[in-house]
C-alpha cells in the first residue's frame, strides 16, 4: 500500500482516487476550491441549483466502466437527450432540431437539404470507421515515447490519412448543400480548440459519437449530482479530502518528489503524487520546468475561455429546451476572429441550457434555471472584462427578442463568471475552459504526458494530459494514470 497524494478533485482527480484506493492505497485529494468537482461544479444561490460548467456527456459507457471498476454499480441516473439539442440562426424565427433517428433529422431539413439522411449516414459511416480504428490503438493508450506512438499510428489503416490533411470544413462542404446543415455538423470543432476551417477532417468523430454511437446524456438531479456521488464514496473508502488547500511549491529529493507546499506553507508529504491541475501549466508555474515558462504556454494552443451566465427566471420560457445553441451570421469571419480578437463580440454566438426544463428541483415552482455559455478569446488576447456587464445585458437582450420573451424583467436570481473568474477559482490557464486544444501536434505523445520528466513519483491526470478533454476522456485519463502507477509499483 501506498501513500498516494492527488492535488486537484475535478472528474480525472476524484476518478483516480477511486480507482487507486480500490486497490487498497490510501488517498488524499487537496483541492484549492471550497467544493470538490474542478469545472463540473455546482453554485446555489437563491433557491436555484446551476451546474457551473458541463452539462451533457457523451460516451457513458466510460462512466459506467469507472464504477465497475471498484466494483460498483453506476449510482447516477443517465438519461438521453432527444432530440440532442435546436439550433436558432440569425434571422429565423423556427429553430432546427437536431435528431439522431436520421429519418426525423431528414424530415427537419426537408426544405433545404435533399437526402440528407443519405448524405449523413455516409459521413456518419466513415468518421465511425476512423474513430473505432483509432480509439484503442491512439486514444485508450499510454505512450512511453514518440517512436512508440508514431509505430501505434502505422497501425492505423492507411484509407485514413487523407482525413489528415483535410480540413472538417472541406469535409462537410463535399457532404452537404445547405450552409445550415455544413455550420451544425462542424461546430464540434469549437469543443476542441479550433475552427471547422482549421481542425483536420479526423474530429469528425465527434459527430459520430454525438449522432450515432452513443449520444448526448444528462444525469438526473443535474451533473453535479455525479460528483456528490462519486464523494459519498470516497468517504466510504476512506479517502481524505482538504479543500481551500492550493499547491503552490514543491520539495525533492533525489530525483523524486518528496513534498508539495500549500499556499500556507504547509508540507504535504507520500509516496506518489497524481497532478489533477492542469497539466502543462503545473509544469511550468508550480514546477518551474522552462519548456512549460509562460511564454512556452502562451505559445501552445488552448481552447477558448467561458463567459458564462446563472440566471433564475419568473415564468416559462417555451420556446427554449434542454439544449440550445444561438448563431449568427457570417460564421466563417466569426470563426475566424474569435480565437484572438481583444473585444468583445458584438453579435455572440451562445448556448443555452435550461435544466429546469426536465428538472424540477433545480428552481423555485414557475421558474426556470438557465445557464449561458458564450465562448470568447482567454486571456491572452482579451485580459480585461470589465465590459463583462454590457456583454451579459448585450447576450440576454438577443436571447429576449429571439425566443419572445422579456428576460431581463423576469431576473430573480443572476450571476456572471468572466474568463478572470475561471481562471483563478479553478487555475485554468488563462481562463481557457477545456484546457489545451487538440491540434495535432498537441494531442497523444505530443500532449504533456501522464507521466512526470523529472520525477519519478509524480503523475498526471485530467483535460491537458492524453487523451484530452471532456468528461469521457478524463475518465479515460484516469485509467490511463492508474494503469500506469499499477505496471510501474509491479515492476518494483
Ligand atoms: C463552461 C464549461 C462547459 C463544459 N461543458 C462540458 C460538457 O457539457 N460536457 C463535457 O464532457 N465536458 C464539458 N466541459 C469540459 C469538462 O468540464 C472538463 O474537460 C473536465 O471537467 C476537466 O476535468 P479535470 O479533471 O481535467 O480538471 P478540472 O475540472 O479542471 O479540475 C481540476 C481541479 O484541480 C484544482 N487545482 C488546480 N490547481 C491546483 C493546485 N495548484 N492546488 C490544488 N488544487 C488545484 C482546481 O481547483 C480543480 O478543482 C466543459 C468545461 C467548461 C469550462
Amino acid at each position: 500500500m501506498k501513500k498516494v497524494t492527488i492535488i486537484g478533485s475535478g472528474l480525472g482527480g476524484l476518478a483516480t482516487a477511486m480507482r487507486l484506493a480500490h486497490k487498497g492505497h490510501d488517498v488524499t485529494i487537496l483541492e484549492k476550491h471550497q467544493t470538490p468537482g474542478g469545472r463540473l461544479n455546482v453554485i446555489y444561490k437563491d433557491g436555484f441549483k446551476f451546474d457551473l460548467g458541463p452539462s451533457f456527456m457523451s460516451m457513458t459507457y466510460e462512466l459506467d466502466e469507472l464504477f465497475n471498476s471498484i466494483g460498483r454499480k453506476n449510482p447516477v441516473e443517465l438519461v438521453e437527450l432527444d432530440p440532442l439539442y435546436q439550433v436558432f440562426f440569425e434571422g429565423k424565427e423556427k429553430p432546427r432540431l437536431i435528431y439522431k433517428n436520421l429519418t426525423k433529422l431528414e424530415e427537419e431539413f426537408r426544405d433545404i437539404e435533399p437526402d440528407l439522411a443519405a448524405k449523413v449516414d455516409r459521413y456518419l459511416t466513415r468518421a465511425g470507421q476512423f474513430f473505432h480504428d483509432t480509439e484503442d490503438k491512439v486514444v485508450k493508450s499510454n505512450f512511453d515515447s514518440y517512436l512508440g506512438y508514431i509505430l501505434k499510428l502505422t497501425r492505423v489503416p492507411l484509407k485514413h490519412l487523407p482525413y489528415l490533411f483535410k480540413t472538417m470544413w472541406s469535409e462537410v462542404n463535399k457532404t452537404f448543400t445547405s450552409e445550415e446543415v455544413k455550420v451544425i455538423f462542424s461546430l464540434v470543432a469549437f469543443f476542441l480548440g479550433s475552427t471547422p476551417f482549421q481542425t483536420p477532417a479526423i474530429y469528425s468523430l465527434l459527430n459520430y459519437t454525438e449522432m450515432r454511437h452513443n449520444g448526448y446524456w444528462k444525469v438526473s438531479g443535474g451533473m453535479y449530482t455525479l460528483v456528490e456521488e462519486i464523494i459519498k464514496i470516497l468517504a466510504e473508502m476512506g479517502v481524505k479530502i482538504y479543500y481551500n488547500t492550493e499547491i503552490k511549491g514543491f520539495n525533492k529529493i533525489n530525483g523524486r518528489l518528496d513534498s508539495v507546499v500549500d499556499q500556507n506553507g504547509k508540507l504535504w508529504r507520500s509516496d506518489i503524487f497524481i497532478s489533477n491541475s492542469d497539466a502543462a501549466a503545473f509544469r511550468g508555474q508550480v514546477l518551474g520546468r522552462k519548456k512549460f515558462r509562460e511564454e512556452k504556454l502562451d505559445k501552445m494552443h488552448w481552447t477558448l475561455a467561458p463567459f458564462t451566465i446563472y440566471l433564475g427566471v419568473k415564468g416559462s420560457i417555451d420556446k427554449l429546451m434542454h439544449h440550445n445553441y444561438f448563431l449568427g451570421s457570417n460564421f466563417k469571419g466569426y470563426a475566424e476572429t474569435i480565437f484572438t480578437t481583444s473585444i468583445s463580440p458584438q453579435k455572440p454566438y451562445y448556448y443555452v441550457n435550461v435544466l429546469s426544463k426536465s428538472e424540477k428541483t433545480v428552481a423555485p415552482e414557475g421558474h426556470e434555471n438557465m445557464f449561458i455559455l458564450c465562448p470568447v478569446p482567454d486571456l491572452r488576447f482579451k485580459p480585461d472584462w470589465s465590459d463583462r456587464e454590457e456583454l451579459a445585458q448585450n447576450i440576454i437582450d438577443d436571447l429576449s427578442a429571439r425566443v419572445g420573451f422579456d428576460i431581463s424583467s423576469n431576473i430573480v436570481s443572476k450571476t456572471i463568471l468572466d474568463p478572470n473568474d475561471w481562471a483563478e477559482s479553478l487555475n485554468l490557464y488563462k481562463g481557457s475552459g477545456l484546457g489545451l486544444a487538440h491540434d495535432i501536434d498537441q494531442v497523444g505523445a505530443f500532449r504533456p504526458k501522464n507521466k512526470d520528466e523529472e520525477f519519478s513519483n509524480l503523475y498526471y491526470v485530467g483535460a491537458s494530459t492524453t487523451p484530452g478533454t471532456g468528461l469521457p476522456m478524463v475518465i479515460i485519463s484516469s485509467r490511463l494514470v492508474s494503469e500506469r502507477i499499477g505496471n510501474e509499483l509491479a515492476d518494483v
